[in-house]
């Protein structure tokens, strides 16, 4: 079994492959490690390794980790379905939420950073893929909530974020990607500044570069395969 440290070269390495072959520029994707449902001797591993940007699903899951590595100069972000009764939680202890696709939970988000903290970066997450998706706003609502959550103080809306449905071969992986860059450029055309693309997973990581990804999550080609989900 490769290490964890040996694990992240090789998606590194994979990551500035991506960048060269879709002619991007070298280190212009950022890796998010995605250490959700891992102990928190896994995080420290990939840390000492040189990766800072921490990706973790579920509260209750991040929680003693998060607390365990508190002395720690980590980047964490929240990515996973965020439940009203969370987003104190979250807005606290997070730098970023990838998840954010209600106004609700944006608003809840907002009135809850800590006014020490700096404001908390937003990504929408958007249902490219359709129906067999329960999370991210439709396309066609993305617009006025991506104006309302621009509207918040305490938030800084950095772009957008989705989690399309497996598929196989690289031009079906791209599809969703393409849509997420365009409706990202569409946002820039009217006016917010947005500069993440957060989009790629160890299945789909070189589609998503392809389509302009400025982040990808990356959790099982680093830390290995999960129990659970
Ligand atoms: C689990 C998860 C990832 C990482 O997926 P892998 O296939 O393990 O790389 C990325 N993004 C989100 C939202 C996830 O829930």
């Amino acid at each position: 079994m490769p290490t964890i440290t040996e694990r992240l070269d090789t998606v590194r390495q994979r990551l500035r492959d991506a960048e060269r072959r879709w002619g991007r520029e070298p280190d212009s994707v950022h890796l998010l490690a995605v250490s959700k449902t891992k102990p928190a001797q896994a995080v420290a591993e990939a840390l000492a390794a040189g990766q800072t940007a921490f990706g973790e699903n579920y509260w209750q899951d991040a929680q003693a980790k998060l607390q365990a590595l508190a002395d720690q100069p980590i980047e964490w972000h929240f990515i996973g379905p965020l439940q009203s009764n969370k987003t104190k939680s979250v807005a606290t202890h997070f730098d970023w939420v990838h998840s954010v696709d209600r106004l609700k939970i944006a608003r809840r988000l907002n009135d809850q950073r800590p006014q020490d903290a700096s404001p908390l970066n937003i990504c929408l997450q958007v249902n490219v893929s359709g129906e067999d998706s329960k999370s991210g706003i439709a396309p066609e609502a993305l617009a006025d909530l991506a104006h309302a959550v621009s509207e918040l103080p305490r938030l800084r809306l950095r772009g957008l974020m989705c989690l399309p449905a497996p598929a196989d071969g690289l031009d079906a992986q791209r599809a969703p990607f393409r849509r997420l860059r365009e409706l990202q450029e569409t946002l820039q055309a009217d006016g917010l500044a947005l500069d993440t693309l957060s989009m790629g997973m160890s299945g789909d990581l070189e589609a998503a570069v392809a389509e302009g990804a400025t982040l990808v999550r990356i959790g099982t080609d680093i830390f290995g395969a999960r129990d659970q989900v």
